[in-house]
């Protein structure tokens, strides 16, 4: 499609551009209905970035046209280029250039570029990223986030721009019902688009047809029995070598759940009865652990059982994906959702089902979706020394058949869960991801591996140069309010704090009040919180003389963070007096409690202090509904063996989840606040 054809295409949709003809007899100047100064391009397959080649000019009169074209023509010859033909069109005037363009992202689908710099825009790399549809807020937010957004409102002396111009091209692009719907995409860009006070002019425009993915197929399947399945069946136990499947057959009956063997010859599998194919078995749900060149045919025989799960690796992830199509295809075969392979299982206190030794933990509200069985295993396992209690678990690895987005969309109506966890590798799940993100009122923590991986795309457009992976996992974060963490602990400890404070009424003031002991690490509790985003909102005037009455103040100032005596000499009610004294007069929804563990241990080994100062911690919760109090205890290394579990427990019984860092806490904070819409949010 040319540059005259595609502004063609924006203008029926609404989108300013330049008045402008394609010359039919080139050497005639072109009519009198175009307003001076005009612009002459030249157009053909093989002029893409038209300046380079000396195939635009500027400012010319009706009357300089057919010299211009002779020279453009001459020029593009002598580099071997042959022009098709010439756009002329009318000026714009100066203004700041932008570059919005879209591309379709083959994990995510739409994505809506908008940046600063027109023809600079590499230089710059100034852009902001989100998937289509964008709302207005969204919009407006993505101006915003951009470095060289002042230059939009009149930066030094110059003009402001006309926004609301801009947001609505923006709209008209990424919106709903937006060209991104409308178009076949593959990409299509706009460069520059040319913002001033009265308006904004697209100048250049190019559109590059893809080919289309037809829609994934639509399906509801109901997740339960996957999770509480009445019986299982494990399928590649041995009777002579003790495999994963021998381990899993283990893990079952120390879990009490009803579990059958499946072995061509033995009728039982230490200990365990055993049919000769999963045909015969009359489960719910089926574990395969055989080499990949036998799960199809294993598979195959899976009629009936609603849940087939593929342990064994060696599919695409492999680069064997043509084994990994076969397997899907015996799973259709069979009528039963497949899930793997290249993963561990599903775990579910609930419902006795598990992939861990050990036996199960407490059943909770916490559900996690993982692409990896190993990673799961360990948040299941270091998650509950933490105090994490799970509603489900499943391990999807390759992700075949039943994926990440499919799993989130069911488990946001389950009513056993209130928090999901996702740890993802890849983003060919992306559209229904960002679909499922959308949709869920749940709050999301997001853990992605492999974000690092640069470069997948040619750089067919502008735009396409600069959609990374890792930027559209932050879009797709920003735009659905779902929590992007950086590593595992963070996403245990962000789960923590939903598990927590979940279903705490929110209340409606912003900011948080950090409480401690005084000296550096108050100081560095301020920066970790702003790093974060939070705000440390100054002490209610009204609270001062509280605070004064309870000591508080004397030889130190009264601020936030608010520096109070904590110790095995400090009062133990301090902080919940203190806390109590400021909540009443201003709604922080968060309040952080630290302490210095080891100073607790400089005069003795008594935990009781520590003890008594977390029972207090925890009455001030008790107190407080509607505030969210987190505790940090740092140092905690120094506390004698178990005294940090003892503290966990006390302070978890209401409900107040504990750190080992500020950074840890700063995190999960924000994340709360962002998920309760305190700092920006989903738009
Ligand atoms: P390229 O293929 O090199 O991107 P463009 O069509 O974007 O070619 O033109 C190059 C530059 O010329 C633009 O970045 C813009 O500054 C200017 N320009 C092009 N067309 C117009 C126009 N109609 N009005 C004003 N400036 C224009
Ligand atoms: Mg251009």
């Amino acid at each position: 499609m040319t540059e005259h054809e595609a502004k063609a295409l924006l203008r029926e949709a609404g989108v300013p551009v330049p008045r402008g003809v394609v010359l039919r007899v080139p050497d005639v100047a072109p009519p009198a209905d175009l307003a001076e100064p005009l612009v002459l391009k030249a157009f053909g397959p093989g002029l893409v970035h038209k300046s380079d080649v000396g195939a635009v000019r500027l400012g010319l009169t009706r009357a300089d046209v057919p010299a211009a074209v002779a020279e453009m023509r001459a020029a593009l010859e002598a580099r071997g280029v042959a022009a098709d033909g010439f756009l002329v069109e009318e000026q714009a005037a100066p203004g700041v250039e932008l570059i919005v363009g879209l591309v379709r992202d083959p994990g995510f689908g739409p994505v809506l570029l908008a940046g600063l710099g027109g023809v600079w825009t590499e230089a710059l790399r100034d852009t902001a990223l989100r998937l289509c549809p964008i709302s207005e807020t969204g919009a407006r937010r993505m101006l915003e986030s951009l470095r060289g957004a002042p230059l939009l409102h009149g930066h030094r002396g110059g003009p402001a721009v006309d926004v609301d111009a801009l947001v609505k091209l923006l709209m008209t692009v990424g919106g709903p019902g937006g060209l991104w719907e409308r178009l076949d995409l593959g990409e299509f860009e706009m460069n520059p688009v040319i913002a001033t006070g009265s308006g904004v002019v697209a100048v250049d425009a190019r559109y590059l047809p893809g080919d289309t993915p037809g829609p994934a197929p639509a399906r509801r399947t109901d997740f339960g029995a996957l999770f509480e399945p009445k019986a299982v069946a494990v399928v590649g136990a041995s009777t002579s070598r003790p495999n994963f499947g021998n381990m899993f057959l283990e893990f079952y009956r120390a879990a009490g759940m009803p579990v059958v063997a499946v072995h061509p010859e033995a009728d039982e599998v230490g200990g365990v009865p055993a049919v000769p194919t999963l045909a015969e078995a009359d489960v719910d749900y089926a574990l395969v652990a055989v080499p990949a060149e036998r799960c199809a045919e294993v598979v195959r025989q899976a009629a009936g059982v609603p849940f087939t799960q593929v342990m064994s690796g060696g599919f695409a992830e492999s680069g064997r994906p043509e084994l990994e199509r076969r397997l899907l295809a015996a799973a259709r075969e069979a009528g039963t959702r497949l899930l793997g392979p290249n993963c561990m299982g599903v775990y579910c206190p609930r419902g006795r089902q598990t992939f861990v030794g050990g036996g199960v933990g407490a059943a909770g509200t916490v559900a996690l979706v993982s692409q990896s069985g190993g990673l799961a295993g360990e948040v299941i396992k270091v998650g509950e020394r933490r105090g994490l209690t799970f509603s489900r678990v499943a391990t999807v690895g390759n992700a075949a058949d039943v994926t990440p987005a499919e799993l989130l969309g069911w488990l946001s109506e389950d009513a056993e869960t209130r928090v999901v966890g996702l740890y993802l590798e890849d983003p060919r799940d992306g559209r229904a991801l960002f679909e499922a993100l959308s949709a869920t009122s749940l709050p999301v923590v997001l853990l992605v591996g492999g974000r690092s991986g640069q470069g997948r795309r040619a750089a067919a457009s502008h735009t396409g140069g600069m959609v990374s992976d890792a930027r559209v996992w932050q879009a797709l974060a920003d735009q659905t309010g779902a929590t992007l963490v950086t590593g595992q602990d963070d996403l245990i400890g962000v789960l923590g704090f939903f598990q927590a404070h979940g279903r705490r009424p929110t209340v409606a003031g912003t900011g948080v009040l950090v409480i401690g002991p005084s000296g550096g690490a108050s100081v560095l509790a301020a920066d970790a919180f702003d790093r974060a985003g939070l705000r440390l909102d100054p002490l209610p005037g009204e609270a001062l003389d509280a605070l004064r009455g309870l000591g508080l103040g004397a030889g130190s100032s009264l601020a936030n963070p608010l520096e109070v005596p904590v110790g095995p000499r400090g009062r133990a009610d301090l902080v919940e007096r203190a806390i109590a004294a400021i909540v009443g007069h201003w709604p922080y929804p968060d309040v952080v409690a630290h302490v210095n563990v080891q100073s607790f241990f400089t005069y003795g080994t008594s935990a009781e202090p520590l003890l008594e100062y977390a029972r207090r911690l925890a009455a001030a919760q008790d107190g407080l509904p509607g505030t969210r109090i987190t505790l940090v205890t740092r140092n905690g290394e120094c506390a004698p063996p178990g005294v940090e579990d003892e503290v966990r427990a006390i302070v978890s019984t209401s409900g107040v989840p504990v750190y080992r860092s500020m950074e840890a806490a700063a995190v999960a904070v924000a994340a709360g606040q962002r998920y309760h819409g305190g700092i920006d949010g989903a738009a």
